[in-house]
């Protein structure tokens, strides 16, 4: 833990699999065994973040170790040296094009991983409170280096309509620029009172009553600053898209927080379904 807060090591949370709908964690499939003291695990995972970095040293993995358990008792998280016997990286995963390095988003494939017992996180079939303990905080920081980039790209945005004129006029002036700005200013406003929110609830309820809120952010977040930057590039011109500007980067990054750590509708879903738990005792 020492090596990975001093940064000298980096983790990889590895959850998500090639062959499964993963939104729907209670179905992932890749499979943990017991062979006496031993566990054995076998399967492949994609998308896994960081683990294309030299530094990644560590891996969280989460198997199915008893597919006959309750939903939420048949995953174990399991945590292993990345250079264990068993594990390859068979590719970088591309984002629109890029691969990310040196950081990437590999898929991996697990053959006969032996693993001690001691490489269980928490407990056997308590992987789901590892997941949702772990990606409440995730989340919610995700989302605030999302707002961040939008008061980023506002900031970038007001700058060049400010500097440069077509039309005999600053380019601020021409057109519904104005309502852009003061729209980008308000959405961002909103979206970081959600964010606290969220956050304040983590901190004061707890995980379990944070998850309304955490999803309604995940959803927000996102969204608001795919726009803002959206908006920003075009303001800018074709220089908004392009290697001159860091704003095409920082759109495909906000395009794709829309599925990693859930998809929008999964979010969405979590939202409703608390909305009508205040109406209705059904499990929905
Ligand atoms: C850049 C990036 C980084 C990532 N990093 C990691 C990582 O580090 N570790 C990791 O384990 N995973 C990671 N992921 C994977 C990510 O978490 C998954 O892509 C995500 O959970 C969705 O799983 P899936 O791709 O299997 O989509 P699926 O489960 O196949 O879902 C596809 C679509 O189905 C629809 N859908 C699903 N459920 C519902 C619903 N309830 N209601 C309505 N529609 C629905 C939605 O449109 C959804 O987008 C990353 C992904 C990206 C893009």
């Amino acid at each position: 833990l020492n090596d990975l807060l001093d940064g000298k090591i980096r983790s990889a949370y590895v959850m998500t699999e090639p062959n499964t709908a993963s939104s729907d964690a209670a179905q992932l499939s890749f499979e943990a065994k017991k062979d006496r003291d031993k566990w054995v695990l076998n399967g492949e995972k994609w998308w896994i973040s960081g683990s294309g970095d030299p530094r990644c040293a560590l891996y969280i993995v989460m198997a199915c170790s008893d597919p006959d358990a309750p939903k939420h008792s048949r995953h174990t998280m399991f945590v292993m040296d990345a250079d264990t016997p068993g594990i390859e990286i068979l590719r970088p995963m591309q984002v629109f094009g890029h691969d990310d390095a040196p950081h990437g988003h590999m898929h991996l494939r697990f053959t006969n991983v032996r693993l001690p017992a001691s490489a269980v996180v928490l407990g056997e079939g308590r992987g789901f409170e590892v997941a949702q303990g772990r990606l409440g905080p995730g989340r919610i920081h995700h989302c605030m280096r999302a707002i961040g980039q939008a008061e980023k790209a506002l900031e970038m945005m007001c700058k060049r309509g400010l500097a440069r004129e077509a039309f005999g006029k600053q380019i601020i002036e021409l057109g519904a620029n104005y309502d852009i700005i003061a729209n980008a200013r308000m959405e961002i406003e909103m979206a970081r009172l959600l964010c606290l929110k969220a956050a304040y609830m983590m901190d004061t309820a707890g995980v379990r009553a944070a998850q309304p809120w955490i999803s309604k952010i995940k959803v927000v977040a996102p969204l608001m600053a795919g726009k803002v930057i959206d908006e920003a590039m075009q303001l800018h011109g074709a220089a908004g898209i392009s290697q001159d500007t860091d704003l095409a980067h920082m759109w495909t990054h906000v395009r794709t927080l829309r599925f990693a750590d859930g998809p929008d509708a999964v979010h969405r879903r979590q939202v409703a379904r608390a909305e009508l738990k205040k109406y209705s005792n059904e499990n929905r």
